[in-house]
């Protein structure tokens, strides 16, 4: 048993109190591999910026969660090194789907927990969450719960369709489960396909499609049941344009894929939303970064010479991300 303040990470509560406070939100990065985890550290130690570092369970399972735990307390001390005294970082377990591996991962040194039961009916969501938060807050690890079903593929969790979060539940589940934040479902939606195009227009002069715009009324009814209550959003990444064509001008096969357009994410940060989650936009910029040097340099196979290129281009994604869209740079100072 490790508890995560010995690894110097912290939990979320001072974080989305603030960020809600200020009119910010928190940028969850999700990692799998060393490069990922230099580029987010990067971004957030130059932009003073708290930040979330999401494990999946798959992540878990590819990385193993020993070498996992050593690389966050890794993270902390590399932030250190880069002239960032006292980093915020939060290490995180994205869309947990039981007891047992929340409890694991919370003897393990993480911060934070998501137990993901949102497929389950109602009663059996709020009882599994309590649990996990009964667990959890024993070691001042903090819990997200889910409420609503996000559309779309990310690792183990999928739905064909969404379900909007109902505003009228959500006095009585936050109250019930005592979870500190709660993920909402609102039309974003996981992965890089985030719509069909039938549910969007398309741009007449670009032949671009256009998505649907997140359900704002939802959000709002739901700040207004629960004021001040830290408010998640999963699905956020905004799959930019240049990185679908550069994938696909170097023999990629990415048609029609469409996010969440970074304005609505913006006005989405200045509301109880205080945590956003992105995870596909690095996971295409990495793609994109790798696929160019192979196109250019065809006899490359120094794996440095194309992860570095990848690493680059994503730290310069995290930090975009940070400052035009989070405006979570310098609150972690
Ligand atoms: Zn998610």
């Amino acid at each position: 048993m490790v508890n995560f303040k010995e690894l110097g990470l912290v939990n979320t509560r001072d974080m989305f109190a603030k960020a809600i406070k200020g009119g910010y939100a928190i940028p969850a990065f999700n990692f799998n591999n060393m490069e990922q985890l230099q580029a987010i550290i990067k971004a957030s130690a130059e932009t003073k910026s708290p930040v979330i570092l999401q494990v999946s369970k798959g992540a878990r399972n590819y990385a193993n969660q020993t070498l996992l735990r050593y690389m966050a307390q890794g993270a902390v001390e590399y932030a250190k090194e880069l002239g960032w005294e006292k980093p915020q970082i939060v290490l995180h377990l994205d869309h947990g789907d039981s007891f047992e591996l929340c409890k694991s991962c919370v003897d393990f040194g993480f911060s934070s927990v998501m137990i993901d039961a949102s497929h389950l009916p109602y009663e059996e969501n709020i009882a599994l969450t309590k649990k996990v938060v009964d667990y959890a807050h024993q070691y001042d690890v903090t819990v997200e719960a889910e409420l609503g079903v996000l559309a779309g593929v990310e690792d183990e969790v999928s739905s064909a369709v969404s379900h909007y979060t109902k505003p009228e539940e959500v006095v009585d589940f936050a109250t019930r489960t005592g979870c500190d934040s709660l993920a909402i479902s609102i039309g974003t939606s996981h992965g890089a396909y985030k719509f069909t195009p039938e549910q969007c227009t398309r741009d007449p002069k670009t032949g671009k499609l256009v998505p649907p715009p997140l359900a704002f009324d939802v959000l709002d009814a739901i700040m207004e049941q629960l004021p001040g209550f830290p408010i998640v959003l999963h699905g956020s990444s905004s799959v930019p344009q240049e990185y679908v064509d550069m994938i696909n001008a170097t023999g990629g096969k990415l048609p029609d894929a469409v996010g969440i357009p970074e304005e609505q994410l913006r006005k989405a940060s200045e509301s109880a939303v205080c945590k956003i989650n992105i995870d596909s936009d690095s996971r295409l910029a990495f793609t994109a970064a790798v696929r160019k040097v192979f196109t250019e340099k065809p006899g490359e196979f120094d794996p440095r010479k194309y992860c570095g290129p990848a690493r680059d281009l994503m730290e310069e994604l995290y930090k975009h991300k940070i400052v035009n869209v989070l405006g979570s740079n310098g609150k972690a100072e």
